[in-house]
């Protein structure tokens, strides 16, 4: 039996809609300076590096939100607990924005319908992408959420996908998300299949043709030949696993 693994941010959730609104009223509220363009690209440019140094083990999952809101607020002075309270804010407008990606429900409900075990395996905290899976209506009975946080290894590490199948009570399974390092090489170096969702040739007609497929005739050198690549969750089905 395999499993079927879904990332959470960027693949069923629009993480970058979200993060580009809140980050823009944030940057409002403290009288920051920048076109809202500025703002968005500051705010990604703080996210990618510190949630990757967050991923490498350089800090905690705390401590990559405090270096978040010094570096934007441009307050590196700021204490742990007085950047994580101005963080907070952040949060709660984040939290206003969430909107799940228009194929992600029904992706998931073929999943769950193809009798496999289905889990999200993110490396975000677990209350709050249990709370994004609830408001934005992808919390389906059986789809199981599976936080690295809790086992303290965040993807990359091989064992956050080991540790995923046996917590589903499986040995294999397909990984199936955004990013082509954490989601697809790292799955697959730990023994899963992996499929990336490139959104960015969804609907480019011939282009996407050329570009959905196997990762190697793709022209996705950068991923490991065996890897598949989609434009969008819709171009997904799961064959069905009787009993
Ligand atoms: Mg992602």
């Amino acid at each position: 039996m395999r499993a079927i693994l879904f990332d959470l941010d960027g693949t069923l959730l629009d993480h970058d809609a979200a993060a580009a609104a809140a980050c823009v009223a944030w940057a409002r509220e403290n009288d920051l300076d920048g076109t809202d363009e500025q703002v968005i690209s500051r705010w990604s440019v703080l996210e990618r590096r510190w949630f990757a140094a967050y991923e490498r083990g350089e800090t905690d999952h705390l401590g990559q939100r405090v270096e978040r809101a010094r570096g934007f607020l441009g307050r590196p002075g700021l204490t742990r607990d007085e950047a994580l309270g101005l963080y907070a804010r952040y949060l709660e407008l984040y939290r206003e924005n969430w909107t799940a990606f228009p194929d992600a429900h029904s992706c998931l409900v073929r999943a769950l319908n193809s009798g496999r075990p289905v889990g999200v395996l993110t490396n975000g905290r677990s209350e709050m992408q249990a709370a994004k899976l609830e408001a934005t209506g992808l919390a389906l009975p059986g789809l199981v959420l599976l936080a690295t946080v809790d086992a303290g290894v965040p993807k990359p590490d091989p064992r956050a996908f080991t540790g995923a199948l046996e917590r589903l009570g499986v040995k294999e399974g397909v990984m199936i998300g955004d990013n082509p390092v954490t989601d697809v090489r790292a799955a697959v170096d730990a023994g899963l299949s992996a499929v990336l969702l490139d959104r960015s040739c969804a609907g480019a007609g011939r282009d996407r043709a050329r570009r959905t497929g196997r990762a190697a005739e793709a022209g996705h050198d950068d991923l490991p030949a065996e890897a598949f690549v989609v434009g969008g969750l819709d171009e997904l089905n799961f064959t069905r696993c009787e009993g």
